[in-house]
C-alpha cells in the first residue's frame, strides 16, 4: 500500500466551511490593530487569515480553523468578538 504524504496546503484544502454570512464569529477593531506595533496574528494564525493591506490589518473569518490562537495571542485586544461559530456553522475538518 502506498501512503500520500500531503503538505499543509492540501490537508487544509480537504477541511468545508460552512460561512455564516449574517453573524462573523470573530471581530476586529481596525483602530485599536492600527496601534499595535508586533501584529503577532500574522504570523501565528494557521490559516492566514490575517494579513497586511496598505499597511493595515486585514481580516477574513471564511477559512478559520477555530483553534483560538489568535485570541490567545492577541497583542492589543484589537479583537473584540471571538466566538464558536452558529450551530451549523464553521468548519468541518476532513483528513483525507
Ligand atoms: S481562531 Fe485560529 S484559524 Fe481562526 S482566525 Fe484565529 S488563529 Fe486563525
Ligand atoms: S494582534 Fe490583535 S491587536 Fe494586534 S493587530 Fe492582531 S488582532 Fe489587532
Amino acid at each position: 500500500m502506498t501512503v500520500k504524504k500531503q503538505g499543509p496546503e492540501e490537508l487544509l484544502g480537504l477541511n468545508k466551511f460552512a460561512v455564516d454570512e449574517d453573524e462573523p464569529h470573530i471581530v476586529i477593531d481596525k483602530d485599536v490593530c492600527a496601534q499595535c506595533k508586533n501584529k503577532p496574528c500574522l504570523v501565528v494564525c494557521p490559516a492566514v487569515l490575517y494579513t497586511l493591506k496598505d499597511g493595515a490589518i486585514n481580516f477574513d473569518y471564511a477559512g478559520c480553523l477555530e483553534c483560538g490562537t489568535c485570541r490567545v495571542m492577541c497583542e492589543k485586544k484589537g479583537i473584540v468578538k471571538w466566538t464558536y461559530p452558529r450551530g451549523t456553522f464553521g468548519v468541518a475538518f476532513r483528513y483525507g
